[in-house]
């Protein structure tokens, strides 16, 4: 994604290490919670509740871009989860950080869009 391109971004109790992508964190305890590719996806919602007890979430993208609902899950692939259509890298989540979490993500290449809930 380049610089010069102004995404929407909202970020509740987590942070970012890049402007769009790469590590997230909880801003409580600073555990890493996981990994977002820079340039794959179209939108990207993750809410998480951290170990430490925080909720946070990340949101990045618009909401109007929302794809194609694919009842299909995400692979995983080397601890990153991919677009099965096209193996798209899209994210990975450090589960033993979290008690909870869910995502929403349309991946940029084919505009589906996935979702998850996991619940301790
Ligand atoms: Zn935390
Ligand atoms: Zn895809």
């Amino acid at each position: 994604m380049s610089d010069n391109i102004v995404l929407h971004k909202q970020l509740i109790n987590a942070r970012i290490l890049k402007n769009y992508g790469s590590w997230m964190y909880c801003n409580k305890c600073n555990s890493v919670i996981g990994y977002l590719c820079y340039t794959t996806y179209e939108y990207f919602m993750f809410s998480f509740t951290c170990n430490c007890g925080e909720h946070g979430s990340i949101e990045l993208g618009s909401k109007e871009s929302l794809g194609i609902n694919a009842s299909h899950t995400l692979l995983l692939k080397n601890g990153r989860l991919c677009c099965p259509f096209d193996q798209s890298p899209l994210f990975s989540i450090v589960g033993r950080n979290l008690k909870e979490y869910d995502y929403k993500v349309v991946c940029k290449k084919c505009i589906n869009s996935f979702e998850e809930k996991i619940e301790s």
